[in-house]
């Protein structure tokens, strides 16, 4: 069958290669039952907190009194510019993550930092709706709420996300790309704007990342809220957040790009293959 008789996929369209996951090896992780935590943290509104994650450990962030959106960055502990790469991460996985979306980190490494192991929004969520849990919105900062309300003073997520990396002593420089969890949002067909809608969020709810390496995730509770309400409104709804490190009995699945063909060998099929 040629690749345009299948239905959303356009003749000529090409998509990037995801490295091949075995997903049988997240499943029990996935299904275990959760151990207590080895630390419970509350992110109190207007306020950002980090926290270090072991590898093969769960941290699990939850909204405890409903629809709040975390604008979460992910940085290897053990050496820190290795962190989320957000574009990267759309290319391979979609700009929405979910359950068995792996969190992919920066050059040179582009490995997965984190693969996500629990969604309870998803189920919540009809599947034709517009989908949680975007890579593509970044976080609000100074500038953008003082354009927006025309107050320099206002909370925004990049001071929260200063204010919890300068707690593990990461430097600021490299507060970067990150993921909106819990954020409802689509991209409008007619004017490529970015759109943010109510999230199906219900208190409780929660998303779950396994540590492939040693991380620090540091949290932005937005000052937004849930995002319903536009910038320039005046309204807001923050609420706090709940995140929490689990350990498991689980070590990573080992990750390795395969090793490269020989030129010699493959130059003809690879001129092709990029064509
Ligand atoms: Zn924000």
């Amino acid at each position: 069958m040629s690749s345009g008789t299948r239905p959303g996929v356009v003749e000529g369209e090409r998509r990037v290669p995801r490295p091949g996951m075995d997903w049988s090896a997240y499943e029990p992780i996935a299904a275990e039952e959760r151990l207590p935590p080895d630390e419970v943290v509350t992110i109190e509104v207007d306020t950002g907190r980090a926290m270090r994650v072991p590898q093969g450990h769960i941290f699990r962030l939850t909204c405890p009194e409903g629809a709040q959106v975390a604008d979460v960055c992910i940085f290897n502990a053990d050496d820190p510019t290795e962190r989320l790469w957000a574009n990267q991460t759309l290319n391979r996985e979609g700009a929405y993550v979910s359950t068995g979306s792996r969190l992919w980190s920066t050059m040179p490494h582009f490995r997965p930092l984190a693969t996500i192991v629990a969604d309870t929004v998803r189920a919540r969520t009809d599947p034709t709706d517009t989908p949680h849990h975007i890579v593509l919105g970044a976080h609000c900062n100074p500038w953008m709420w003082l354009l927006a309300t025309g107050r320099d003073d206002h909370p925004n997520c990049y001071d929260h996300l200063c204010m919890a990396v300068d707690e593990v002593g990461i430097d600021r420089a490299l507060i970067h790309d990150n993921v909106n969890f819990f954020q409802k949002t689509r991209i409008d067909t007619a004017t490529y704007q970015y759109v943010t809608q109510i999230p199906d969020v219900a208190a409780g709810d929660f998303v779950e990342l396994y540590a492939e390496l040693p991380l620090v995730v540091a949290v932005s509770v937005c000052p937004m809220g849930s995002g319903r309400f536009r910038a320039e409104s005046g309204r807001r709804d923050p609420k706090r957040l709940v995140a929490s490190v689990h350990p498991t009995a689980y070590r990573p699945p080992p990750f390795a790009y395969p090793p490269p063909e020989p030129l010699a060998a493959s130059s003809h099929t690879r001129r092709e293959a990029s064509d």
